[in-house]
């Protein structure tokens, strides 16, 4: 196998997975698995499914269209506010999207249409956190154009927090959720079967016993895969926080001064740089860099320091290790933005283990 490589475990993703789906299931809440963050990693898929993950989620077409071809059963929800653009894709690969436009549910029903279907939406609100959603003063009057739309099925509510405001969920700011679900139910005669409270930023409401009684469904990915809900990153009780590793092979390895001789410019990124003076010290090279991961997205598996990146080199205090010689391999867990990147990142062979 080449290096570098990420490293995934299936079976801690399944226990994760289990974990969190019967906290889930005890709630009468149903979880949609969120393959996003490993490129929709036909292995994770499955393995959310086995973990009793409702159906698939993942906000790009292309990985909906890799676990498609991966043989992995639907139905499959969009994440990521469709395109106008790629509505006739978006109604063949999704069976459900995450919406908040009505002039782009119009084109989705139109595609729908097209192709003999019905596509369902989940109408989206915002609740502060402004990233996707209709204010919810407008959730009424868009709700109930979207479901006169021919080809659509208005299939529940949402909404997202704790993405670009950093706004967390509260019995506050979920139970005006569900009161829209329902206030439309009664305004609009729907039944409007999924009120969707959002992703691992809600985990620690459920595992309080606070989110409020008509939120029935989550999307969930970090919380399964990396073992943490979001809203202060602590592990989410029982879960494996190593089921991805990234595994990377020393290159150089020497004694050095921790402070680069000569005239200081900029680096290789346009910043001036700064050094904290270690002394001499082992440091090794490794042959990852910036283009497949930020160096901040790592926590060593061994016993070094990371020192900074450049574009193709990862440098790395070693001195504590007894021994490091070229070709040897360090290992780091990744954080979420790793994964991502790294999944990403055509240089980085994926291995499942
Ligand atoms: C990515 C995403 C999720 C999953 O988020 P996690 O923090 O990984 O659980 C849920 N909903 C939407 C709309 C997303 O884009």
């Amino acid at each position: 196998m080449a290096l570098p490589y990420l490293e995934i475990n299936p079976d801690k993703v399944q226990q994760n997975a289990e974990i969190i789906t019967g906290a889930a299931r005890a709630a009468g809440i149903s979880v949609a698995g969120v393959t996003k963050v490993t490129c929709a990693q036909p292995e994770v898929g499955r393995v959310l499914l086995d973990g009793g993950c409702s159906y698939l989620a993942d906000s790009r077409l292309e990985n909906l269209a890799r676990l498609r071809g991966a043989g992995l059963p639907r139905p499959y929800l969009l994440l990521r506010l469709p395109s106008p653009s790629r509505a006739a894709e978006t109604v063949e690969l999704a069976d459900c999207s995450l919406v908040s436009e009505t002039s782009t549910v119009r084109c989705l029903g139109e595609a729908a249409r097209a192709a003999g279907k019905t596509h369902r939406v989940i109408l989206m609100v915002d609740l502060g956190d402004l990233r996707e959603g209709v204010w919810p003063d407008r959730t009424l009057e868009t709700a109930r154009a979207m479901a006169e739309i021919p080809g659509i099925e208005l299939h529940g509510l949402g909404t997202n927090l704790t993405c670009y405001g950093g706004v967390c969920p509260t019995p506050e700011n979920l139970g005006r959720l569900a009161a829209l679900a329902a206030e439309l139910r009664q305004s609009l005669g729907l039944e409007l079967p999924v009120v969707s409270g959002g992703n691992s930023s809600s985990l620690d409401m459920l595992f309080a016993g606070q989110l409020p009684a008509r939120i029935n469904h989550l999307r969930i990915g970090e919380g399964i895969l990396l073992g943490r809900e979001t809203v202060a990153r602590q592990p989410v009780p029982g879960a494996h926080l190593d089921a991805f590793r990234l595994v990377a092979e020393v290159v150089e390895v020497g004694f050095k001064p921790s402070v680069p001789i000569g005239r200081i410019g900029q680096d290789a990124f346009g910043n001036t740089p700064v050094f904290e003076d270690r002394g001499i010290h082992r440091r090794a090279i490794l042959a990852i860099g910036r283009q497949d991961v930020s160096p901040d997205a790592l926590t060593p598996v061994e016993d070094v320091d990371i020192l900074g990146a450049s574009s193709d080199h990862l440098l790395v205090d070693v001195t504590r290790l007894s021994e490091v010689a070229v070709g040897d391999t360090l290992s780091f867990i990744p954080d979420y933005g790793g994964v991502l990147a790294l999944s990403t990142s055509p240089y980085v062979e994926k291995r499942i283990v």
